[in-house]
């Protein structure tokens, strides 16, 4: 009996795929485009009834039909009613009318495709009007977290560098373990803290270390969350976020990136409503509970400078706690802290790693590390080495090594006599720092790198070292003139940081004949708006003394230069024969030049 069923459906199977392919090879003899009148699908069938039908081309559920009398319909079918209805097919077949069907590839495409984005675009946007108007979705309404276990665990301990801004936000911890016997002795505790300091330095980790320290819930949300385009959601985030806030006898509410939201109002950008709207949303939350409910707000900004003022009133963040980047002592700590988790080689002195990285950020930091273990792993060693922290603080600094640009032998050549220039003038001028490396690799923009190691963590310079430096920068420079007998681009920035170094002593730190005033020049481009005004003529002389300032680097650089040839060669040649050298190879190839 099965077996009966089946080749009866195999039988009018292929009486369709015949048909099938009759009405493709036919489509492609006519594709008639004329305009035809469109008539309900009823008639169809009644004139497949009648007997009067002679052909039907379908596509997709448009079905063109022609009458035996040569007129000519179109009508739109039930969905999938010619392929799901299994008698209509057979019927036309048994009446001897001519199916056309449209290829699976031109009808597909088109009307599948048309589907999909008809369909995905009515389902957006009744997800929008959802979200909009209900916000009932938890997922949707706030992107408001709740430390997970994990990160409730950090603590002062994993936030190292930024000492003082830690003593500050110690009283927030106290607050927040007993607010009750903090307001009974009188304490006063800000609603709002603002974190400011550059990407990276731990603004949020800080955050988190208090709500670690103090057992607090910490509701964590980002200042983009609430910046939507659509009208109200920022708004209402805004307000389920204090709502989830209020639930909690105490907590830590963290906003990040705050200038998100909290950019001056007045703006006339597209979403610039939407975010007056949540602006001020936030400041009837932060306004609408007592300084002592023990609610703390904590927000991170690096952009304290474009801040609505309205947010920086007192009851508002009328705290702002400094979050900088860490000296060389905090930078040992903070390496050490992401040390601990990787396996380091004992003759690893962080301290020195901590010296060699000036300028570098918490997070900076722990990616050297990380780098450094991935380094590592690379090379199939258990243990993190000098040369792979070396590496990694390389890669950190420059960007990824660009060993697959290719340098002519030329440019190679040049890069190698630029950077000995810079490294003999370096070495041999008693006021400089003293240096790390010298490398023609080119790493990010950079075609070759001459690294100086500063002794400590400079804050102020003397005029030697300032005089020094100008020198080191045109030893690029004048090593190419007097080896290779050109001049290329390739120290334009050198020239660019002489002249901005020249320019400063004359205008701001009063290193010339000029005498110690403030000058404000058009050349001037840092605090323009303080300083003296000046006359035409002081600003011609401004304009000598930048350039006496600089040639005095560059006729420096060229004695260097032209009395040490045999160390500037050496130092090339070997550039060019191994690409980096160390402190102390360049060590030895001036003795050994000397
Ligand atoms: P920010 O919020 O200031 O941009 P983050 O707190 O997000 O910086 O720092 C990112 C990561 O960098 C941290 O998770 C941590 O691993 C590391 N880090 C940054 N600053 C410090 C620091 N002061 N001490 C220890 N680790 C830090
Ligand atoms: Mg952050
Ligand atoms: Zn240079």
């Amino acid at each position: 009996m099965f077996g009966r069923k089946w080749s009866r459906r195999a039988i009018i199977g292929s009486a369709v795929a015949v048909l099938v392919l009759i009405a493709a090879v036919a489509l492609l003899r006519s594709r008639s485009g004329v305009q035809v009148a469109q008539v309900p699908f009823s008639d169809l069938l009644r004139h497949l009834d009648r007997g009067a039908l002679a052909e039907v081309v379908v596509n997709g559920d448009t079905l063109d039909f022609k009458l035996r009398s040569g007129e000519a319909f179109r009508t739109t079918a039930p969905a999938n009613y010619v392929t799901s209805n299994a008698a209509f097919v057979p019927e036309l077949a048994r009446r001897n009318v001519r199916l056309d069907v449209r290829t699976a590839s031109e009808q597909s495409a088109y009307s599948y495709g048309a589907l999909v984005l008809g369909v995905g675009f009515v389902g957006l946007l009744g997800f929008t009007l959802y979200r909009v108007t209900t916000g009932r979705i938890p997922a949707l309404e706030s992107k408001t977290r709740e430390a997970d276990p994990e990160t409730a665990t950090v603590t002062f301990d994993d936030v190292a560098g930024v000492d003082e801004a830690k003593a500050e936000v110690k009283e927030i911890v106290d607050f927040l373990r007993e607010p009750e016997r903090f307001s009974a002795i009188g304490g006063r505790i800000p609603k709002g803290v603002l974190l400011v300091g550059p990407p990276g330095t731990g603004k949020t980790l800080l955050a988190r270390s208090i709500a670690g320290e103090a057992k607090a819930p910490f509701l964590f949300a980002s200042g983009s969350d609430f910046v939507e385009m659509y009208a109200g959601v920022g708004a209402s985030r805004i307000r389920k976020l204090f709502r989830d806030a209020r639930r909690h006898p105490s907590c830590i509410v963290f906003i990040d990136e705050l200038d998100a939201v909290g950019r001056s109002r007045g703006g006339n950008s597209l979403s610039h409503e939407e975010r007056e709207q949540t602006l001020n949303q936030l400041l009837v939350e932060m306004d609408g509970f007592a300084p002592n409910q023990g609610i703390v707000i904590i927000a991170a900004t690096n952009r304290p400078d474009i801040l609505d003022p309205a947010l920086l009133r007192p009851g508002r963040f009328d705290r702002q706690v400094t979050v900088g980047a860490p000296d060389v002592k905090g930078r040992e700590q903070i390496l050490k802290i992401h040390s601990k988790k990787v396996a380091l080689d004992t003759d690893i002195d962080l301290r020195q790693i901590a010296r060699g990285t000036p300028g570098f950020s918490g997070a900076d930091l722990a990616n050297l590390i990380n780098e450094a273990a991935l380094f590592a792993v690379r090379s199939g060693r258990q243990v993190v080495t000098n040369e792979d922290l070396d590496q990694a603080r390389d890669k950190v600094l420059m960007g990824v090594e660009r060993k697959s640009l290719a340098m002519s032998e030329h440019e190679r050549i040049t890069c190698a006599y630029h950077e000995a220039g810079h490294a003999v003038v370096a070495a041999l001028l008693p006021d400089a720092d003293p240096l790390h490396k010298v490398t023609i690799v080119p790493r990010g923009r950079a075609l070759g790198v001459t690294m100086q190691l500063p002794e400590g963590d400079r804050y102020t310079h003397t005029r030697e070292f300032l005089d020094a430096q100008l020198a080191i920068l045109m030893g690029g420079r004048v090593a190419e003139e007097l080896f290779l007998r050109q001049m290329t681009s390739g120290a334009g920035n050198d020239i660019e940081r002489a002249t901005d170094i020249a320019r400063r002593m004359v205008c701001e730190f009063g290193m010339s004949t000029l005498g110690p005033l403030a000058y404000r020049t058009p050349g001037n481009p840092w605090e323009t708006d303080r300083g003296a005004g000046i006359s035409e003529a002081t600003a011609q002389r401004v304009d000598e003394e930048v350039h006496e300032l600089v040639m005095r680097g560059y006729e420096t650089a060229r004695q260097v230069v032209a009395k040490n040839r045999a160390a500037v060669r050496a130092m090339a040649e070997e550039l060019l024969a191994v690409e980096s050298l160390d402190a102390d190879a360049i060590k030895t190839i001036i003795a050994n030049a000397a």
